[in-house]
């Protein structure tokens, strides 16, 4: 048994590392490495790198890996002595993902590094359907797809192979957790090695509507709210309710911008913003005592003909 790569030399991290220091160890070698940089001479490296960060930037796949590490490291102190089990680990990154989706998180480009692992066999094509809080966060979606390889009993040379009946070659369902990357757009066509290419289609989403990296909705402020100015606690697309500060004397159709609060930029760390349209409604129920207010209000202002402009 061979020893396992060790993925934490070759990100040059510490075996504690967190996930934001494996990553930025990860882009930075990358983009070292890169065949349209380094040329042919860095493309084991480059593959070795991304085989690395694939397994650790997964916390399941990072934890059977310590696991088999560990369990690498018990073997060899106990397969010395006589008499103990044999102890055999099963390990090829290569079937938990594929890189070249990520890839294209990384550098947003469909280069020629990719096609370079390309060949003429037929892909699958798949579509995979994803809700916009799965485009903020990122996803990973399981893949089975058949493969054709070669037989592996007879290599093609045996003509009345039991096992192939003599073509030469078996199908081989391979399964892929395929990582679709944050901020994905809709359309998107995502590769899964030379075996099948996702197409994404984002769903409609009840609040927000996407625009680019922007998420556009509709806010309800009050119009006494709207008046006086204030705060409103709101729910993002992910995570934990925020504070809206709402200007005085808002009007109808205002836009505020809340920056940072949109979906991830593609290969960056950026996101793009919240963009709440205000619409203006009054308070529920409205009272006799709110009457009495807007009544006082009317009185002041003393209102008389009316401006009319043509529709947007
Ligand atoms: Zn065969």
């Amino acid at each position: 048994m061979a020893a396992p790569k060790d993925y934490y030399k070759i990100l040059g991290v510490d075996e504690k590392a967190d996930e934001k220091a494996i990553k930025e160890a990860f882009r930075r070698l990358a983009r070292q490495y890169h065949p349209d940089v380094s040329g042919k001479a860095g493309e084991e490296k480059f593959k070795e790198i991304n085989e690395a960060y694939e397994v650790l930037s997964d916390p399941q796949k990072r934890a059977e890996y310590d696991q088999m590490r560990r369990g690498y490291a018990f073997h060899q102190a106990r397969s010395r002595g006589p008499g103990f089990q044999r102890v055999d680990f099963d390990w090829n990154p290569r079937d938990f993902a594929d890189w070249s989706t990520l890839f294209e998180d990384l550098f947003q480009s469909d280069g020629g590094f990719s096609r370079r692992w390309q060949t003429d066999g037929a892909q699958a094509e798949e579509t995979v359907r994803l809700t916009l809080e799965q485009v903020a966060t990122g996803a990973t979606i399981p893949l089975t797809v058949n493969t054709i390889r070669e037989c592996p009993v007879c290599h093609g040379r045996d003509r009345d192979c039991p096992r192939c009946g003599g073509l030469g070659q078996v199908a081989e369902p391979r399964r892929f957790d395929v990582k679709v990357p944050p901020g994905v757009e809709d359309g998107a066509v995502l590769r899964v090695g030379d075996y099948a290419r996702l197409k994404v289609e984002v769903e409609p989403h009840a609040r927000f509507k996407r625009q680019g990296d922007d998420l556009i909705g509709e806010l309800m402020v009050s119009v006494p709210l709207a008046a006086t100015g204030g705060e409103l606690s709101i729910l993002p697309l992910v995570g934990k309710p925020v504070t809206v500060t709402i200007p005085p004397h808002t009007n109808h159709g205002k836009v505020l911008r809340l920056r940072g609060l949109g979906l991830p930029r593609r290969g960056s760390q950026q996101r793009g913003d919240m963009l709440l349209e205000v619409t203006l409604r009054f308070p529920e129920p409205f009272t006799a005592a709110d009457d009495e207010h807007y009544q006082a209000l009317r009185a002041i202002h003393h209102e008389g003909g009316g401006e009319i402009h043509a529709p947007r």
